[in-house]
């Protein structure tokens, strides 16, 4: 399993699809990757198989252009492998889109809250009850993405490495780590997030790797802020020179 985000001014797709064929070695059943431009909003694409077969299926009527994307690599826990319970998912609203690798334990009784609360759920995957989660604390608090990330985090129990984009503010991705890898490659108006730095150590040579329990705001031309999930200390950021 993996994952692979990118945003900047290059484009996202050939990052993210080479990127994921880079992580291939981790293991997986299912891929997917979320694409945003301004024009054509959020586009999905996903399905069970190999990283290749995302690239077939992405040419049938898939529009392949945007600054910003994130790619996963699914090993299926909780759902059987095939293209609904692929990642991204996306929140009830379309807003939020989400890609996840570990596992929501306590996915259960959070989904019935929410299904009480009127949602409905299009996979049986833990990683679907998480982005809706998300959505019902940003409605209710009227707080932005990362907020309300670290709000849901502190209600879960489990294993993660997530990255989540939400459209009314596109030029952020939120990503945070418990139990799972994920770094930051830190390059020039530019970032990458990666399950290791395989993905984008041809274009820079910075990285910023999470540790446990920590969440980052990936934000177009602003500092990464990385803020522990469980209190909301920041911590500054600890750039490493990656060798090429
Ligand atoms: N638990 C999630 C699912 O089954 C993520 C699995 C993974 O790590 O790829 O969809």
């Amino acid at each position: 399993c993996g994952i692979v985000g990118y945003i900047g001014h290059r484009e996202a797709y050939p990052i993210v699809i080479k990127g994921l064929k880079r992580l291939e070695y981790r293991g997986y059943d299912s891929a997917g990757v979320m694409l945003y431009d301004d024009e054509s909003g959020i586009k999905v694409c996903k399905t069970k198989g190999k990283v290749s077969d995302l690239e077939a299926k992405s040419q049938e009527g898939f529009t392949i252009n945007g600054n910003i994307g994130i790619g996963h690599t699914r090993w299926a826990t909780h759902g059987v492998p095939n293209d609904v319970n692929s990642h991204p998912h996306v929140s009830n609203s379309g807003d939020l889109v989400i890609i996840h690798n570990g596992i929501i334990e306590n996915y259960a009784p959070l989904k019935e809250e929410l299904i009480k609360r009127g949602y409905t759920f299009k996979s049986d995957t833990d990683t679907e009850v998480l982005v809706n989660l998300i959505e019902e604390v940003q409605k209710n608090e009227k707080i932005k993405l990362g907020k309300a990330v670290q709000i849901a985090l502190n209600q879960v129990v489990g294993a993660y490495a997530i990255a989540v984009f939400d459209k009314k503010n596109p030029n952020e991705i939120v990503a945070a780590r418990l139990g799972s890898p994920l770094a930051i490659g830190v390059g020039e108006g530019e970032y990458f997030i990666a399950s290791d730095a395989s993905p984008f150590i041809e274009y820079t040579s910075n990285a910023v790797y999470l540790e446990d329990g920590e969440m980052a705001n990936i934000r177009l031309h602003k500092p990464l802020k990385i803020r522990k999930i469980k209190d909301d200390s920041l911590v500054d950021p600890y750039i490493q020179e990656l060798q090429m």
